[in-house]
């Protein structure tokens, strides 16, 4: 019998984007081979619930699990998946932090199926969502969704996060050898770093009198993003990425959540905000003054939190919902 690792790849609520991610090694996949045999891997080998059942617990030494935590498949699969596994890794952003899905957690579980299934192309005989666990006899429904979008580690215990959307190649190639070696703790791959540390634009933290729409600005190459007033997530980001995004003038977005150690990437931004933005001086300003320059941040939710409202503060927009 094979004495290589036993691993496996498992998605929840994601887009492929994690899957695909894994292929972008290039030839050390070839090195992964040698160490490991990938023993589940349902986007490439279509296995059934039963294969992962009659699997003794235990017996796959990592398990790579990407996507947010959407529905009751995606939960009863993590508490399977936990039991059959010696090792979890929260792989991407969705897994470690709720991920993009997670701006599902502003609006009801009824106002999304409402939006989202109330469609020409759901009208008749389209596929929706169970209300309930209890799918009547004979009808096709998905699995039912959970009142709120979770971060793996509300479900079951994660051993190692490996945030990014996806993680980059340079994380991989950093960070796979370090997993399969038994050579990395639960938050080694999360950097101390932030974006702005690893970005070649220098920042001058100078104060800037509002925000602008980056459509609306000619921004120069050379300079910090933020610094020309357009919003950029870098200084409250985990910055392994090698801060790719302004590198090439795009402002970072915020994708690989807040930096090790910090539990909530908005509060961050939105501190590192009011110090460019003049607003913690408050006490010269006028009232008008004050609201202008808070309007000036449009959508600052959806911003400061598009990757990690789910693992924030504050996790949800309606607190009477649990389950
Ligand atoms: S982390 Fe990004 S790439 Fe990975 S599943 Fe989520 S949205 Fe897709
Ligand atoms: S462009 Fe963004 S990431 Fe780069 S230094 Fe400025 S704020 Fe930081
Ligand atoms: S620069 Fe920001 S948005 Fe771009 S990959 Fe890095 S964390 Fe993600």
């Amino acid at each position: 019998m094979s004495d290589k690792l036993k691993i496996g790849f498992y998605w929840c609520a994601a887009c492929g984007g994690c899957e695909i991610s894994v292929l972008d090694i290039d030839e050390m996949i070839l090195d992964v081979v040698e160490l490991a045999d990938i023993v589940f891997w349902p986007c490439a080998m279509d296995p059934k619930y039963e294969d992962l059942r009659a699997m003794e617990d235990g017996s796959i030494d990592v398990i790579f699990i990407n996507g947010s935590i959407r529905s009751t498949e995606n939960e009863e699969m993590v508490k399977l998946l936990r039991e059959k596994s010696k090792k979890v890794v929260a792989y991407g952003s969705c897994s470690s932090i709720g991920g993009l899905f997670g701006l599902g957690n502003l609006y009801s579980k009824e106002e999304l199926l409402e939006y989202g299934y109330n469609t020409p192309s759901t009208e008749e005989g389209g596929v929706i969502p169970a209300e309930n666990s209890k799918v009547p006899e004979g009808e096709l429904h998905l699995p039912p969704l959970l009142h709120h979008v979770r971060s793996l580690d509300e479900i079951i215990e994660v051993d190692i996060y490996l945030p990014g959307c996806p993680p980059l190649p340079n994380q991989l190639k950093e960070g796979l050898p370090l997993i399969l070696e038994g050579k990395v703790g639960k938050y080694d791959l999360v950097s101390q770093k932030s974006v702005c540390d690893e970005c070649p634009l220098e920042r001058e933290e100078k104060k800037i009198p509002r925000l602008y729409p980056i459509q609306e600005m000619m921004l120069d190459p050379e300079r910090c993003i933020l610094d020309q007033g357009v919003l950029c997530m870098g200084p409250a980001t985990a910055g392994m990425c090698e801060a790719p995004c302004p590198s090439v003038g795009h402002p970072c977005i915020g994708c690989n959540g807040p930096v090790r150690g910090v539990k909530d990437q908005g509060a961050r931004m939105a501190s590192a905000l009011a110090s460019v933005l003049g607003v913690e001086g408050e006490e010269r300003m006028e009232e008008s003054e004050i609201i202008d320059v808070v309007k000036s941040v449009r959508d600052p939710t959806g911003s400061f939190y598009r990757f990690s409202l789910p693992k924030s503060y504050l996790r949800y927009k309606r607190r009477d919902i649990h389950g």
